[in-house]
């Protein structure tokens, strides 16, 4: 059924009343943070039913990328002749010091350059050929083929002066340790559409085939949240887990085979850290090592921490939702979007970004 039917008040008004029939304690995961701010700015939660119950999860990158990796991006930034490149989201999450960020770093007068893709890092690379630029590639397997794209790109025009330190994660790991995990009490997942439209339907049916949670793969308007919310809702009532795509508009079977493949070629596994969840098997990208050139982490001598130090902030536990943003006690408090202690506070689309920025125009 397309999003379109359900963006009409009535429809969703219906779905609402459904929604209301049903008494059962029900716990949905948005496994997605573009979701998270979707379901804020919407004033999806307040539409619900109190028993139907939403969870923040680990898919925003900004918010799981560990401590330990903003520092060494840091320490990069102090290296002389180097450009640190990266998407907006980064630059204010704080480090180990909290006084340090790449915006701080900036303000001191860093190299350091907000990009929308790595193929702007690939032109800043080509008018710069005496600085070393270093790519931060950060995101899921949404981002992950224009990373692999801009290191062909790079390899077939001889761009030496470019590198890639590359944050990529994968969902499926993450979403099996979290299953994993003891207490784990979440009835059905809302699937991330962007990360869909990669790697396909069949990239999240083991949810459904290994551990039975109903699912939906949805996108990102609020009809396709409240009626994904709905199907999730059905089958959990009764009992009838499936994994559906309610994005049929954008994600295909096999999703995108182009950009899977380019992910394959650059790419392989590698066990990575996550903020606040732990070193999980298999969960990261990093460049295949016959690209190392093109590897930041070897190019710099980066040594990657298996081990997460996460202070005094609660985003693992929003991420893995164990608690909501403002069940931690600095949340608007002594943490805010301006001294932010954590990711999820800065992050365009972090759990307690939305909810600090909606709550208070509720
Ligand atoms: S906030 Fe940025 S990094 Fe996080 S999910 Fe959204 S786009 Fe991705
Ligand atoms: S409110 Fe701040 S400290 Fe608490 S979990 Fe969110 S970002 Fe971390």
């Amino acid at each position: 059924m397309l999003w379109e039917e359900f963006n009409k008040s009535d429809a969703v008004e219906n779905i609402i009343r459904i929604l209301k029939e049903y008494k059962k304690r029900i716990t949905i995961m948005e496994v997605c943070g573009t979701h998270t701010m979707a379901i804020a700015k919407f004033g999806i939660k307040s539409i619900l039913p109190k028993n139907i119950r939403l969870i923040s999860g680990p898919g925003c990158p900004v918010c799981v990328t560990p401590v330990e990796i903003i520092d060494e991006i840091i320490k990069l930034s102090k290296i002389k002749d180097v450009i640190i490149t990266t998407y907006g989201d980064m630059i204010k999450v704080p480090g180990s010091n909290s006084d340090e960020s790449l915006e701080r770093r900036k303000a001191e007068g860093a190299d350091i350059r907000v990009v929308y893709s790595p193929m702007d890092a690939l032109e800043i690379a080509k008018k710069n050929s005496d600085k070393e630029i270093v790519f931060i590639g950060i995101g899921f397997e949404t981002t992950a083929p224009n990373s692999a794209v801009a290191v062909e790109t790079a390899i077939n025009e001889e761009i030496k002066n470019f590198s890639l330190f590359s944050i990529h994660k994968r969902v499926e790991p993450v979403l099996r340790h979290i299953i994993n995990m003891d207490n784990f009490e979440v009835n059905g997942f809302l699937c991330p559409g962007n990360v869909a439209v990669i790697i396909g339907e069949e990239g999240f049916e083991f949810l459904v085939k290994e551990y039975k949670i109903p699912s939906v793969i949805c996108g990102f308007e609020a009809g396709d949240i409240i009626y994904s919310i709905y199907r999730l809702s059905e089958m959990i009532k009764n009992n009838t887990p499936f994994l559906e795509n309610e994005y049929i508009r954008a994600v295909k079977k096999k999703g995108n085979e182009k950009a899977k493949a380019a992910i394959d070629n650059y790419f392989e596994f590698c066990d990575d850290l996550w903020r606040g969840i732990g070193f999980i098997k298999n969960s990261g990208y990093k460049l295949k090592n016959e690209y190392s050139d093109f590897d930041a982490t070897k190019k710099f001598s980066i040594e990657l921490k298996t081990c997460d130090y996460t202070g005094l902030c609660r985003c693992g536990d929003v991420i893995k939702g164990k608690i909501e943003p403002f069940e931690c006690e600095f949340f608007s408090r002594i943490c805010t979007p301006e001294n932010p202690l954590g990711p999820c506070m800065v992050s365009s689309e972090g759990a307690c970004a939305s909810e600090y920025k909606y709550s208070r125009m509720r």
